[in-house]
């Protein structure tokens, strides 16, 4: 026991008090708050934020810090307490040079700037947003600015926010390869897209029957409703304020089936993370998942991998034809099964199929890069948006609704978190493989039973928080780091089966 960790305790707990309200703020902006309420809440969270880095960034703490990473010191720290000292380090370099009040009108800019991007998203007015991203921008190239080491990249900066484990040099190389692998396999896979008939999921669905077939389907994945909530927002997500307090979103569409049902899955994979975080270590620094990457490997997994195959939908199919019987009784589960995979190249991300999927994330990672490289003018995106989908994807938007102004993070400020959901989907290839040779998996799926894929992922992923980043993780659970082989041979085994390539 650490006499001087324990006098750093208090100055954590009041930290981590003030981030759950920030959050719970954040859950409510996105949820139930009235859409004028943005620019006094903003107040609110602007002051919390400030008390947050108050709290942290101060003289007391710096030295505590320091006195605890002496040799002496590092001795009597258990392995939790090493593992917060340094996501404590991680914090003071994000946060430690840059200038208080410019942290807390970045903050109250954010809460702005996203009501700006509602509302520019719903009239299709890129010029309307366009003022606050700039602005968001400057901020986010002045923060990088301060803390880059000489000769980084901005964006480098900003890629290790979400993912220490991938820069821009590791995600070049992981792209390159998706881009050489599977943009070839996408034109073959789109030149017989139409032997998959998938009208049936664009008929009318009722909304409450979704909304109660979605519950159905969370607890069936393993989803506690007595540590967690659903909720609709425009756009689903994820928020935990410890891990008896997980709560989701979803959003529901009438004249789309899967939709809801997919983002359902996929948000409950999140949920079960944060649930399944030990509670020795909920509350902490380090009582939340290892990374962006490795938590969108885990909504990735029991999205794509898991949730879009026959044996998980073999028990509860029956159950789906049975709740909506006039759109679905002439359907069968082999007919459903090529529907939820079919892959088509499409606009819309969140909508995207899992094969195309990554090239989305590649061209926003690509417009971010040259965003912060100075490239890039704010006021010509939509216009470089469009020629990266028409060279990507094949398809070239019809408006900025439905090209630059579709997703909700760069209102948020949140650069360099793309990325992830590629990097998500390649480990959760990777971890499947290694499940795949422990246990007979499609039998627990054709039984309804998730439980032994659930404690696997909570013994090997789950329980330990931030305390091991991507890499060290993926090398214990699968005996070696990041492999995007296996990610590539998935989807190509994947798609060249189901269109008989
Ligand atoms: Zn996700």
């Amino acid at each position: 026991m650490s006499k001087i960790f324990d006098t750093l305790q208090p100055y954590l707990d009041k930290a981590m008090a003030l981030e759950t309200a920030r959050n719970l703020f954040e859950w409510d902006e996105q949820t139930l708050a009235p859409f004028e309420a943005a620019n006094y809440t903003s107040k609110v969270v602007g002051i919390l934020s400030d008390e947050y880095m108050k709290c942290l960034i101060n003289d007391d703490v710096r030295k505590l810090i320091k006195k605890l990473k002496e040799d002496k010191e590092q001795e009597e720290l258990t392995d939790k307490e090493k593992a917060i000292i340094k996501e404590l380090d991680k914090t003071y370099e994000q946060l430690e040079s840059i200038p208080p009040e410019e942290y807390r009108a970045f903050n109250e800019l954010t809460i702005v700037a996203n009501r700006a991007w509602t509302k520019a998203k719903k009239d299709n007015d890129y010029d309307y947003f366009a003022p606050y991203l700039k602005k968001i921008i400057e901020y986010k190239k002045k923060f990088a600015g301060y803390r880059a080491k000489k000769g980084k990249e901005l964006y480098e900066v900003l890629l290790g926010d979400f993912e220490e484990c991938f820069g821009i040099k590791e995600l070049d190389i992981f792209f390159d390869k998706i881009k050489s692998e599977i943009v070839p396999l996408l034109k073959q896979v789109s030149q017989k897209s139409d032997t998959i008939d998938k009208s049936y999921n664009f008929l009318k669905y009722d909304l409450d029957k979704q909304r109660e077939f979605n519950r159905y389907l969370c607890g069936y994945l393993g989803f506690d409703f007595n540590r967690g909530v659903i909720a609709e927002s425009a756009h689903p997500f994820t928020l935990n304020l410890h891990n008896h307090d997980v709560r989701i979103t979803n959003k529901f569409m009438e004249n789309n089936l899967e939709s809801a049902m997919f983002s359902v899955i996929h948000e409950t994979g999140h949920a079960l993370y944060e649930m399944n975080i030990d509670d020795s270590l909920t509350q902490t620094p380090v009582g939340s998942g290892a990374s962006m990457g490795m938590h969108e490997s885990q909504s990735r997994l029991f999205e794509n991998i898991i949730g879009r195959s026959e044996a998980f939908w073999t028990p509860i199919y029956t159950k789906l034809v049975e709740t909506y019987p006039e759109n679905l009784k002439n359907i069968s589960l082999e007919h459903f099964i090529k529907g939820i995979n079919k892959a088509q190249p499409s606009l819309i991300r969140t909508e995207a199929d899992e094969l195309s999927y990554s090239l989305h994330i590649i061209i926003r990672y690509e417009i971010e890069k040259a965003i912060f490289s100075g490239e890039a003018d704010v006021d010509k995106l939509p216009q470089l948006w469009n020629q990266k989908y028409q060279e990507y994807i094949g398809l070239t938007p019809a408006n900025d609704a439905e090209g630059i102004l579709q997703d909700i993070h760069w209102s948020y400020g949140e650069f360099g978190y793309f990325p992830s959901y590629a990097i998500g989907s390649a480990i959760s290839s990777q971890l499947y493989a290694k499940i795949k040779e422990l246990m007979p998996v499609d039998d627990y799926l054709k039984e309804g039973n998730i439980t032994p894929i659930r404690e696997f992922l909570r013994d090997s992923v789950h329980k330990f928080g931030a305390t091991k980043n991507t890499n060290q993780i993926l090398k214990d659970v699968t005996g070696e780091e990041f492999n995007a082989d296996y990610y590539v041979d998935y989807l190509k085994e994947k798609y060249e089966n189901l269109y008989s390539l």
